[in-house]
């Protein structure tokens, strides 16, 4: 490790302060991806400030007919949450699906989703369920927040406080986990809403998206036969060593069906 500086925010506050006052520093929450990219050296923060310890970061509970889940909350306790199990039971269902033990009880959902990695989980159901990002300075709805390949919205020193989740009348996620990392080959959230049936897509394409044909035909009909014939351009998806991109492509195909059977 190369020498740096690490602070414990006491409040957002404090940790805002410590942003403003160092422009090379980097906030850290479970470090999961920042501690990698630091010992790797695509990374060299002047200042480390963990936000671990701000309880105002911790919560989770309903809020006007939404559901409030605090930025600094980890994995396995969303997962385990009563109070998510009962709103969304498809959002505990995806947080349980999250890389491995030691990974989730570490990872938080702020640190995912500032992150915004192309195969994480929770950019789905944010997409998907519509959620607005809440961050020190302002909201922001999902559909502008994510904006490609590890790149958001969000401004220089600018912090997330907790994301608000509309509740769905019915959502369900299916990915086709990679069999080493967890990480998302192809994952679908389908959410069932006042206002229609949204379809979010990760791990197959350079950022999350909507299918919006899949929507529309799941609009007409909710079965997993409506979206059987459907395809998603095979050059608009991501390729590696693991998959094709034809390959990815079919995968966002299954994992729809899936996820609608699951409804
Ligand atoms: C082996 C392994 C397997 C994994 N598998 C999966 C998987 O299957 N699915 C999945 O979705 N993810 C997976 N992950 C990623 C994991 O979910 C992490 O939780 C996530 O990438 C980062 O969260 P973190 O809390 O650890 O953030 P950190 O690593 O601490 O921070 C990540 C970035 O976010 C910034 N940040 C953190 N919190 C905030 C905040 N509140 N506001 C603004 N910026 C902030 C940090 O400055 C940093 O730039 C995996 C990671 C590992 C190491």
């Amino acid at each position: 490790m190369f020498s740096l500086n690490y602070v414990r925010a006491k409040s957002l506050k404090h940790a805002a302060e410590l942003l403003a006052q160092n422009p090379e520093a980097k906030l850290l929450a479970g470090g999961m991806t920042l501690l990698p990219t630091l010992k790797q050296r695509l990374a060299r923060p002047s200042h480390l400030v963990d936000i671990a310890a701000i309880g105002a970061l911790r919560a989770i509970r309903p809020s006007k007919g939404k559901l409030s889940i605090g930025a600094g909350v980890r994995h396995y306790e969303v997962a385990s949450s009563p109070i998510v199990r009962q709103a969304i039971p498809a959002l505990a269902c995806l947080a349980g699906l999250i890389g491995d033990p030691q990974v989730r009880n570490m990872g938080t959902i702020g640190g995912s989703l500032a992150n915004n990695d192309p195969a994480a989980d929770y950019p789905a159901a944010a997409l998907a369920l519509n959620a607005t990002i809440v961050t020190d300075r302002r909201r922001v709805k999902a559909g502008d927040y994510f904006q490609g390949l590890f790149a958001t919205a969000l401004e220089e020193g600018e912090i997330i406080t907790r994301v608000l989740f509309p509740l769905p009348k019915q959502a369900a996620y299916e990915k086709f986990p990679h069999p080493a990392s967890g990480y998302a080959m192809a994952g679908v959230f389908v959410a069932v809403t006042a206002r229609g049936v949204r379809v979010a897509v990760t791990g197959a394409g350079p950022g999350v998206f909507r299918w919006n044909a899949a929507e529309r035909a799941l609009g007409r009909s909710l079965s997993p036969d409506a979206v059987a014939k459907l395809s998603l351009p095979a050059d608009e998806m991501n390729e590696d060593i693991h998959a094709s991109r034809e390959y990815r492509a079919n995968l966002v195909n299954v994992m729809t069906r899936r996820a609608v059977a699951k409804l």
